[in-house]
């Protein structure tokens, strides 16, 4: 007698041809990948709970110790060692997150998203994208002023997904353990006290927008971007395991904080207090509330519990972001005319010379790249085919260089 093979009665695959076959008292079968497809329909349907079981393993992953992600850091990135130290931590934590198994899950450890102040060109974006490296997961940049909320002329909020699933070719479980980055999330504050009568659907509206994204749920992602409709296919990304970062100028907080401080320190027990304030940098002194007065919303920043701040650039700075990082503009220079066969060096006075321009402009380190392009062109277009084996940029050289720049 042959013994009859069972079958699944949804897919119709055989015992053979699937991992696992249940069977029930009445002769009917489900396979294990069917009843996978249903409990992603009951997820997407909300009907259970985003299953932890179900997440992305992290056991590939390149899991640091802060004190490792902050070495790493500092290869790339000048000073910043109060944010370097709050992002380390707050990644590690994020990470061993991700890896807590599900028996211990009676002590949920929460999402350590991140949000950093500080003036343009300080190196935040920098940062966010290091780490990203350094732990080889997905990242994504994305500009809040472009998002507005769902209906209206711009992105909606899920768009950002699509470049964090761009940004992993597409693999959904790479997506779900990667790095966003939103940048000038600032120019999303909600533009007065007052609800205005008006909607503020690039303000608040994106906001509220974010809150799911940012606290972990399932979000239909179109794949392509653009405006989500009703015929199109979704991509069902968990945002559980993301983690988010947020960077902005927030030009004239100083003036909440102070407002605060300035409060606080009324009265003979903070009078020492209020000395030993640094009063040119004020930034590092935010607190949670200051960005509600500055016009986020509180669900907004419950939902960033990382606060880290970075310092203006000053000259050392600059001059150290010139030359210090593992791929600093001035090695990177130096690389490319070593490829032509020619030693390239600058003098003191030329370094000099390009910080006090970077300083004159105003624009923190990102101005230092133009500056050593506007310098380094004439001789990159003129160099190779030579048999010139030794260049020195000298400081009246680089001013000769800026100032034919600038008048072009
Ligand atoms: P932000 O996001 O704060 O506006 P970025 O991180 O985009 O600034 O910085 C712009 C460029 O300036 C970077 O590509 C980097 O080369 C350089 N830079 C800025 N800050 C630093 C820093 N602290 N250390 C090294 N390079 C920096």
């Amino acid at each position: 007698m042959t013994k009859k093979t069972v079958k699944c009665n949804f897919c119709g695959l055989s015992e053979d041809e699937v991992p696992l076959m249940l069977n029930s008292i009445n002769g009917v079968h489900i396979c294990s990948s069917c009843v996978k497809q249903a409990y992603k329909v009951l997820e997407q349907e909300g009907l259970v709970l985003p299953s932890k079981t179900c997440s992305t393993p992290v056991g590939n992953l390149n899991l640091m110790l802060p004190t490792e992600i902050k070495q790493k850091l500092d290869e790339y990135v000048i000073g910043q060692d109060e944010a370097k130290i709050a992002l380390a931590v707050a990644v590690y934590n994020h990470y061993k997150r991700l890896n807590q198994k599900t028996e211990d899950n009676d002590v949920e450890i929460e999402k350590s998203n991140i949000i950093m102040l500080g003036s343009t060109g300080t190196g935040k974006t920098l940062l966010a994208r290091t780490v990203a490296r350094l732990l080889e997961v997905p990242f994504a940049i994305v500009d809040a002023t472009v998002l507005t909320e769902a209906g209206y002329v711009g992105e909606d909020v899920e768009s950002i997904l699509t470049r964090l699933l761009q940004a992993a070719d597409y693999d959904q479980e790479k997506a779900e353990r990667g790095i966003v980055f939103i940048d000038e999330i600032d120019k999303i504050a909600r533009k007065g006290d007052n609800p205005s009568i008006t909607r503020d659907v690039s303000g608040e509206g994106v906001q509220q927008g974010l809150l799911k994204l940012l606290e972990g749920s399932v979000v239909n992602v179109p794949p392509k971007g653009g405006r989500k409709h009703p015929d199109q296919d979704y991509v069902h990304l968990n945002t559980q395991n993301i983690l988010f970062i947020c960077g902005g100028a927030f030009e004239g907080i100083e003036r909440k904080i102070a407002q605060r401080l300035n409060t606080h320190t009324v009265g003979y027990n903070n009078v020492q207090t209020r000395h030993n304030l640094d009063s040119r940098n004020l930034m590092q002194y935010v607190q949670p509330q200051d960005l509600r007065k500055f016009g986020l919303i509180p669900e907004l920043i419950g939902r960033l519990p990382v606060v880290t701040y970075l310092h203006p650039l000053d000259r050392e700075a600059l001059r150290n972001i010139l030359t210090e990082p593992k791929n600093s503009l001035i090695r990177q220079q130096k690389k490319l005319f070593k490829m032509d066969g020619v030693e390239l060096d600058f003098t003191d006075d030329a370094l000099e010379a390009m910080v006090d321009k970077a300083v004159e402009r105003g624009l923190g380190a990102r101005g230092l790249r133009g500056i050593v392009e506007a310098v380094m062109t004439d001789l990159q277009f003129s160099t190779p085919g030579t048999d010139c084996k030794k260049i020195s940029i000298t400081g009246d050289y680089v001013l000769e260089q800026l100032k034919k720049s600038e008048v072009l």
